[in-house]
């Protein structure tokens, strides 16, 4: 066994969550933290005093509502001006402004001094936070860890996430998918026809979002097909529902209205989310709460059946995005091989019997706690990736190699707006190709390296991640730059430039946040690129057929300087050959490549040829005669 310790961290929007693999018993343990819990509100909190995370953070968040962030998921690798997080900016009790790049700060008072701080910084203090409970528990210092993170994560938000393991202190070997590791803590790969593909589907519901995926698992290979979700719909919503049901229950029995009243709403709101936990295995549940408002004790009770009809609208709302999830990834629910159940919310019994419904005659898989099942994959992932995969432990975990693909095609435009691309759709990653692109014109001082992701073969029409300016030293035209795509186990792109003369290079990573798209948005584009194909097929024809005769009317120019040409040539042929070139260059000049047709540049283009090997043909047999005489 490798000696240093890898754990699995699922930093969740309302809880994280901390796993270790143990060979011993050839499970994953969830570690508890210094309060005796499984899962770690992600809270953190500043006071004249000091810095509080997890449980104690969450504790005094009523009376230090300013300094008390939660949500740093829900910021993090986005920008200020995402209209994403327009509403939550609304509603958080704590203050969020832009920085000059609009990249979003969080302001604190931390002892006695306003503070701003990126969601990085609050995310990293949380992963410290879960670092340092596995720590405890193993009773040394740890690393290495495997972070989690959403599907429908951006590059910005991967790489962003990965900036929150390092700055604390984490070696972050791997970024995975969630709904990836909850799938590989049910080893679903290992299920009888293994070899064949499995389409899983992932319920991931917990205390503010709502995430579902279809994942299809061939081999080693996970694919995340579609994924859907609601950001705000979740756990705290349910409990919202009950929090204004016993509201209306006390000021009908006492006459007295607790709204406006936050620290009455906060103790009934804690009170109905434990009443909603016991009706998950009770029919009821009490709530007593002494001198909740002016003094009055509050005493009820509430049913299932009564808490069900409260959420019945949330509950279908949950469905709605299941069958939204399967429409997109065009699959049919009798298609589906595996229903995995994610998050504390989806423990439910409501909920599991409207999806047990839904997909008739199908077990759900719950057998793994919902709240940590992502951690339990990520903590099987590092065992995976610090033991050479499967390590000691290879009777349980043998074969279980993950990887993830590529959702779009990876490029760089070439002349003419064309789309090449170097990594394809689906490429498992880690992914690295290289690719030879030449200049267009003499002494050209610098190339643009743009980077598109997309299906289209105009690149334009796909999406751009970025661009650099990349210096050329002074060379004729087709001076080779060599190009290189690296998309590394996180699904982050680094791209670089190279030539070879004087052993320049530069690189870029792609952290732009408008770089990925929803699975929903990739299988759109997919569509559109196959819609769109004939369309595309006959541009690049136009733009090869265009760029051949650019190509000819350069070497025949070239060869005309380089040898002498007009020496040997009588002037009619001169004027002949210079009249085939005046007309190829006004074609090739053309500012769009719309103006010309296929045919036409075939046509220009065979009829220079014919000309200048006609009189090259001249030139050479005269010389072959006059060195026969010789
Ligand atoms: P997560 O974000 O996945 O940790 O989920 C947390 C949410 O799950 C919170 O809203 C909890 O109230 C809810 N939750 C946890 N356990 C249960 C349960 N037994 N029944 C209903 N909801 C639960």
């Amino acid at each position: 066994m490798a000696n240093k310790h890898a754990i699995g961290i699922d930093l969740g929007t309302t809880y994280s969550c901390v796993a270790i693999w143990e060979e011993r018993n050839s499970r994953a343990e969830i570690i508890h933290n210094d309060q005796g819990n499984r899962t770690t509100p992600s809270f953190v909190a500043f006071t004249d005093s000091q810095r509080l995370v997890g449980d104690a953070a969450k504790n005094q968040a009523s009376t230090n509502p300013t300094n008390t962030v939660f949500d740093a998921k829900r910021l993090i690798g986005r920008k200020y001006s995402d209209p994403v997080i327009e509403n939550d900016l609304k509603l958080w009790p704590f203050k969020v402004v832009a920085d000059a790049e609009d990249k979003p700060k969080i302001v604190v008072n931390y002892k006695g001094q306003e503070n701003e701080l990126t969601p990085e910084e609050i995310s990293s203090m949380i992963l410290t936070k879960m670092k340092d409970i596995a720590g405890a528990f193993l009773e040394s210092p740890v690393t290495d860890a495997v972070v989690t993170v959403p599907a429908y994560f951006s590059h910005s938000q991967r790489k962003a996430t990965k900036d929150a393991g390092t700055i604390a202190g984490l070696n972050v070997m791997r970024i995975i998918n969630e709904p990836t590791a909850a799938a590989l803590a049910y080893g679903l790969q290992k299920r009888p026809n293994c070899a064949e593909k499995r389409n899983v589907f992932v319920f991931d519901l917990g205390g503010g979002t709502l995430d579902v995926s279809l994942l299809t698992i061939k081999g080693g290979t996970y694919q995340v097909k579609a994924t859907a979700g609601d950001t705000h719909l979740g756990g705290e919503d349910f409990d919202n529902r009950m929090v204004s049901y016993l509201a209306k229950e006390f000021k009908r029995k006492h006459k007295e209205d607790m709204n406006g009243n936050s620290k009455a709403l906060r103790r009934l709101r804690n009170e109905c989310e434990k009443a909603k936990r016991i009706l998950s295995y009770n029919n009821e549940a009490t709530i007593d709460i002494d001198a909740l408002f002016q003094g009055i004790d509050f005493h009820s009770t509430m049913t299932r059946a009564r808490f069900e009809k409260l959420n019945d609208d949330l509950f279908e709302k949950c469905m709605d995005t299941v069958k939204r999830c399967l429409d997109d990834a065009r699959v049919d629910k009798n298609h589906v091989h595996d229903i995995v159940l994610v998050g504390g919310s989806s423990r439910i019994p409501k909920v599991q019997k409207l999806l047990q419904s839904f997909f008739p005659g199908k077990e759900l898989c719950k057998s793994i706690n919902p709240d940590e099942a992502v951690a339990y994959g990520a903590a099987v992932q590092a065992y995976m990736i610090n033991n050479g995969h499967g390590g000691n432990d290879s009777k349980t975990l043998k074969n279980l190699v993950l990887m993830d693909v590529t959702p779009l095609s990876l490029g760089t435009s070439i002349k003419g707006d064309l789309m090449s691309v170097l990594i394809p759709r689906n490429t498992p990653i880690p992914a690295k190709k290289k690719g030879t692109y030449f200049t267009d014109s003499d002494d050209q001082p610098t190339v643009c390296v743009d980077v598109y992701e997309g299906e289209r073969l105009r690149a334009s029409e796909n999406n751009m991640l970025g661009l650099f300016s990349f210096d050329v030293p002074p060379a004729p035209r087709g001076f080779p730059i060599y190009i290189c795509f690296d998309v590394n186990e996180d699904g982050i792109l680094s791209v670089s430039a190279e030539e070879k003369l004087t052993g320049k290079k530069q690189e870029i990573t792609i952290n732009n946040g408008t770089g990925r798209f929803s699975a929903k948005e990739v299988a759109k584009m997919i569509e559109e690129a196959e819609m769109l194909k004939d369309e595309d097929e006959k541009y690049k024809e136009r733009v090869k057929a265009k760029n051949a005769l650019d190509e000819c009317v350069y070497k025949v120019k070239k060869a005309i300087k380089d040898g002498n040409f007009f020496s040997k040539v009588s002037a009619m042929d001169k004027q002949r050959i210079m009249a085939a070139i005046r007309e190829a260059r006004e074609m090739v000049n053309n500012d769009g490549v719309e103006q010309g047709e296929t045919y036409q540049y075939k046509k220009c283009l065979m009829e220079l040829q014919s000309v200048t090997n006609e009189i090259m043909g001249k030139i050479n047999s005269d010389y072959e005669e006059s060195d026969n005489g010789d």
